[in-house]
């Protein structure tokens, strides 16, 4: 459970102290979030290898396939027209995209990184 908060909050996935990402990011300013290199507190690299983030566009699908499908439902019950609720389909995943950058990389880091700590409680 402390894993998941950690995931929700961006923090470190060995120490769990240090932030992650250094700006958060506005799809309305085109702004990406940004991300550090190395982690303050452990000195954890976060990019383990060239491209390794690439593997957090898979997560980052499906994410984005559980949060529109609800909104699909959703918007099907009320609105008739198919290109009105694409519309809506495109608008909240824009939205959501800075969002669902963060938590897919959040979730791959700790795909790969989250039971070091672990390991070094239980040692
Ligand atoms: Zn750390």
């Amino acid at each position: 459970m402390s894993q998941f908060k950690d995931i929700i909050t961006e923090k470190c996935p060995v120490c769990g102290e240090s932030h992650v990402f250094t700006q958060k990011g506005n799809p309305f300013l085109f702004k990406m979030p940004k991300m550090k290199k190395e982690c303050d507190v452990c000195g954890h690299k976060f990019e383990k290898e060239p491209g390794f983030f690439y593997g957090a566009m898979y997560v980052s699908y499906g994410l984005t396939i559980l949060e529109m499908a609800p909104v699909f439902l959703i918007s099907r019950i009320f609105i008739e027209s198919y290109n009105a609720t694409i519309a809506i389909i495109g608008i909240c995943a824009f939205l959501l995209s800075t969002f669902n950058f963060r938590l897919s990389r959040m979730i791959w880091m700790y795909i790969f990184d989250g039971k070091k700590k672990k390991q070094e409680v239980h040692n």
